[in-house]
């Protein structure tokens, strides 16, 4: 099983620092940065959290096998995805 980087990722090069497997790489191909499926081992006997999902700045971009986030909006603010969305709705109403 491994996980995968989606387009989204801004190539700021956190995630390849903390693999414990070497898997991640700077794919000139995807424009981004992607995740080896030989090589990644969802950090399973090194860390309890896959640790690319965990430093990674962008949320909604790393991605399981079965294509579910890993790091889903709200991860990082804490804010529920939809308290944000109302919140931003009240701001454009200003
Ligand atoms: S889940 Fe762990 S082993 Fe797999 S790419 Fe992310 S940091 Fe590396
Ligand atoms: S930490 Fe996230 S945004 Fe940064 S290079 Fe890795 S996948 Fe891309």
């Amino acid at each position: 099983m491994a996980l995968s980087i989606a387009s989204s990722c801004v190539n700021c090069w956190a995630c390849m620092d903390v693999c414990p497997s070497n898997a991640i790489y700077q794919s000139e191909a995807a424009g981004h940065f992607s995740i080896s499926s030989k090589k990644c081992t969802e950090c399973d006997g090194d860390y309890a959290q896959p640790q690319c999902a965990s430093i990674c700045p962008i949320e909604d971009t790393i991605f399981d096998a079965a294509g579910i986030s890993i790091n889903p909006p709200g991860t990082l603010t804490g804010i529920p995805p939809e308290k944000f969305d109302e919140a931003m709705r009240e701001i454009q109403a200003r």
